[in-house]
């Protein structure tokens, strides 16, 4: 292993496996759901039963993955993880399913992608702990049932109102998650650095949590970036001069906001007069996707007040004018 004095080198993407929080006294933020998960993690744990099913939602980054991880550590029982898209026949659903052991957890991933078919066969065994496989075809087919083991499936999406209604309506818990605020990223970001091996400054490590976009996913992925800096240009501490030059030329504003959010809000302000204008109009000038608009992009800008939904399209607010350092448009006076 290297020795993470001589080496601070960031961790790829992927292999933050250290820094994942691991029980959930460790997991920072999400207060209420975090107090909620709790009780129904004891009193599943007390009746040893499996605990109901939960549906964790909200926008990319926010903990979803880590907090089912944490939910099948604290019971002590197996975690398998799928997602949505990779459950492409009922049969591979079918196969992953009569291989739990009583009470696990089986963690599905971008649920709303799910195939309608694999969902039908998804129902049963939520409800009853069975399935119903059909076996063969034509005349000769015949419906076998078989006994599942009780177990917890955990639902992550991005988006609810995406989900078939009969399929939110199985889960018992639904958690919303919300975005973090800066003293809670800054505790995250203090404790990243801290496990690995970085100097920092609390001013610097707060500078990355401010512009974070809320998100925890971020804050790693800049930490690791202004690491590259504090490494190769500065003396390998964080300081908040380091994280301010490292953040604004990686293109990371003052408010967190990124070269995608500046675009959405400049065509809009400079195109549209400040909106409002359709979802449709903005995807295609963008080139981006409705779904990465609606999920990614625009939930954060909501949150911070720069753009409202309107029943017309999106809108800026005055607060989006002021940060592009923009002049709102008079009313026209209609
Ligand atoms: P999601 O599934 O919602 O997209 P993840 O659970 O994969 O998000 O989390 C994204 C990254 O952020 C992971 O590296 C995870 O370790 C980190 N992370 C998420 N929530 C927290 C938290 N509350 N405290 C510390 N790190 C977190």
């Amino acid at each position: 292993t290297p020795d993470p004095t001589l080496r601070p080198e960031p961790l790829p993407e992927d292999h933050d496996r250290a820094l994942r929080p691991q029980m959930l006294s460790e997991f920072i933020g999400q207060a209420e759901a975090r107090a909620n998960l709790r009780v129904f993690l004891q009193s599943a744990r007390q009746r040893g039963e499996a605990m109901d099913h939960t549906l964790f939602h909200g926008p990319p980054g926010l903990g979803k993955t880590t907090l089912a991880q944490i939910m099948a550590r604290e019971l002590g029982v197996n975690f398998r993880m799928t997602s949505g898209p990779v459950l492409a026949r009922a049969g591979d659903l079918a196969a992953i399913l009569t291989n739990l052991e009583a009470r696990d957890v089986l963690f599905i991933d971008e649920i709303h992608r799910m195939n309608p078919a694999v969902e039908e066969v998804l129902y049963p065994a939520l409800e009853d702990f069975e399935l119903d496989l059909v076996i063969g075809e034509g005349p000769a087919a015949r419906t076998m049932r078989i006994e599942l083991q009780p177990f917890t499936l955990v639902g992550a999406t991005t988006r609810m109102g995406l989900l078939t209604t009969p399929l939110r309506d199985r889960f018992g818990i639904p958690v919303r998650l919300q975005f973090y605020t800066v003293d809670e990223l800054h505790e995250i970001v203090s404790r990243n650095a801290r496990l690995m091996g970085v100097p920092a400054d609390p001013e610097g490590t707060r500078e990355i949590a401010r512009r974070a976009r809320g998100t925890p996913r971020i804050a790693g992925r800049l930490l690791r970036r202004v690491v590259d800096f504090a490494v190769v240009e500065g003396d390998g501490t964080i300081s908040r001069a380091l994280a301010d030059s490292a953040l604004t030329r990686l293109g990371v504003d003052h408010m967190g906001l990124d070269g995608a959010d500046r675009r959405y809000l400049q065509l809009i302000a400079e195109s549209y007069q400040g909106g409002p204008v359709g979802i449709e109009t903005l995807s295609a000038a963008l080139s981006e996707s409705r779904d990465a608009l609606e999920e990614v992009i625009e939930p954060y800008l909501l949150q911070q007040g720069l753009i409202q939904r309107t029943p017309r399209g999106r809108m800026l607010t005055q607060g989006a004018w002021t940060h592009l350092g923009l002049e709102a448009p008079r009313p026209s006076g209609q």
